[in-house]
């Protein structure tokens, strides 16, 4: 008997949290941030406090009531004591969208994470050029502890080394992925901290409650993975996943070998019936290669950073018009790591965008980036002068370089997801904004006479596989019970299958 606890991702789509477990030990499937419930009450300006650890996140229900997260962060004030402590053998991380895996970095230390190698490289490179938070540090953190004399203020201990997370990758582990997660840029520095790696075995190796096997799939950033789980019942997850991508067939394989699953915990992200017009990675790519085409002038290319297929795309296409496509330095930054570590990227012919600002502070750019792609380098200058050789890779929030280029007229090509709610919808008015202070022609969305927003849709694939292909995905499975989760179409799945578990949060149900 295996029983499965879904405590957050089964109402909505995003923050994955799902328990299963067999004669008292168990693994997490996913442990992810659930951006829905977080702005309920958080938003840009009224963010979560670091420095309580764990204690506003428990509070405002953000976070499972379990025993189960680093006593770095459980301020005086938390009963951690009285809820609920589980036998989590690991989590499985299905992919490193912040919605699956944004929540991993508050779990105890000993709780392994098993990943595939660019699931983990991803985690590690975003924070090694991002900012930092407990919702970032996923693959090493730095220790906390208290700093005044109720325990109830958390700040990082000083001189201590950050702490690195274990591993348990999907295949075995290079000596390239060791070496990257052994040390963070710019340690060498004598005032800096240094990184404690933590273990990084492969995932065959070690002991679970269940037999495992992990099982690529497509989706929009690579990486990502299925998994089945056998012990007295067979259960199959599939984390976010679709056909139409390049990596469509991996998808393809996984369904064939889950085929004695009884239990099938399926994403339904674009559940529902399919009325959209087919829109796949090739067509996309083929959309947006006309658009730039026929431009005159300097094109902007904005899709998600992590949607290295779509950068893929924007490869071939600045090849076949050729342009030169232009990324920034942190993109590079990542797009550089993969290729070492999962040869899954290329940074052939990749340009680099050098921002006016201090890069005193940017150790991962000046220590790799800079050190490996000085001469790749394109500054504001060079774009103005000849905006017609380049295709820029920028999104909303890189509008402010637009004031170093100055350019005259343009093509600013939207090849995202549709704005889903209003700070979204807000953004995209500023950028029809500053697309007008310079004369640039937006495709792949418009504004009509009365401002109202409007997507192209042929100018973006998305990243889950439409109510059709999931029917496909289910009839092939063919299992017992349906577990709908990431989902705000749980009714169709109802009306749709027989056997069809419609869970409540933070209820065990078993199988
Ligand atoms: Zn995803």
């Amino acid at each position: 008997m295996v029983s499965l606890t879904v405590y957050d991702g089964a109402m909505g789509i995003g923050g994955n949290k799902l328990y299963l477990e067999e004669n008292g030990n168990g693994v997490f499937l996913d442990f992810g941030k659930n951006f829905g419930k977080y702005g309920v009450f958080y938003e840009e300006f009224l963010k979560n406090r670091d420095t309580r650890g764990i204690h506003d996140l428990i509070y405002l229900d953000l976070l499972p009531k379990l025993n189960i997260y680093r006593p770095d962060l459980i301020p005086s004030d938390l009963p951690i004591s009285q809820y609920p402590s589980l036998n989590v053998a690991a989590v499985l991380l299905s992919h490193a969208h912040m919605d699956h895996c944004g929540n991993i970095g508050m779990l105890r230390e000993d709780i392994p994470i098993v990943a595939s190698p660019e699931s983990i490289v991803i985690m590690k490179g975003m924070q090694d050029a991002g900012v930092s938070s407990l919702e970032t540090d996923n693959a090493y953190f730095s220790p906390r502890q208290p700093t005044d004399d109720k325990g109830l203020y958390l700040s990082s201990v000083a001189g201590m080394n950050y702490h690195g997370r274990n591993f348990c990758c999907t295949e075995k582990p290079s000596e390239a992925l060791t070496s990257f997660l052994s040390r963070k840029p710019g340690q060498d520095g004598k005032r800096a901290k240094k990184l404690d790696p933590g273990q990084c075995g492969c995932y065959d190796n070690a002991a679970f409650p269940f037999e495992i096997s992990a099982h690529p799939v497509d989706h929009s950033i690579f990486g990502a993975t299925a998994y089945i789980l056998r012990g007295e019942t067979t259960a199959a997850y599939t984390g976010d996943l679709r056909l139409h991508g390049k990596n469509g067939q991996s998808t393809r394989d996984f369904v064939s070998r889950a085929k004695d699953a009884s239990v099938l915990i399926t994403e339904g992200t674009r559940a529902g019936p399919s009325d959209e017009e087919k829109t796949s990675e090739q067509s996309v790519c083929e959309t947006c290669r006309e658009s730039v085409e026929s431009s005159a002038g300097l094109v902007i290319a904005d899709f998600s950073p992590r949607n290295f297929e779509r950068l893929e795309s924007f490869q071939e296409i600045a090849q076949k018009t050729g342009r030169e496509l232009v990324a920034m330095a942190k993109d590079v930054y990542m797009l550089h790591s993969l290729q070492c570590i999962s040869g899954s990227c290329t940074t052939e012919g990749l340009r680099i965008y050098d921002e006016i600002m201090d890069k005193s502070k940017r150790k991962w750019e000046q220590e790799i980036v800079r050190s490996l792609y000085d001469d790749r380098y394109v500054d504001h200058k060079a774009i103005r002068e000849s905006p017609e050789n380049y295709i820029l890779c920028f999104s909303f929030f890189d509008m402010k370089h637009l004031l170093d280029i100055k350019p005259e007229g343009g093509t600013y090509i939207y090849s995202g997801c549709e704005a889903f709610n209003e700070e979204m919808e807000i953004d995209f008015h500023r950028l029809w904004h500053w697309l007008r202070r310079f004369n640039i022609n937006p495709s792949g969305f418009s504004l009509d006479e009365n401002e109202a927003l409007c997507f192209d849709k042929s100018y973006h694939a998305s990243g889950h596989a439409p109510g059709e292909d999931i029917t496909w995905v289910i009839d092939q499975i063919d299992p017992d019970y349906i577990v709908p989760i990431h989902t705000e179409a749980r009714d169709w799945f109802a009306k749709s299958f027989e056997n069809v578990i419609l869970v409540d949060e933070g209820r065990p149900y078993e199988f």
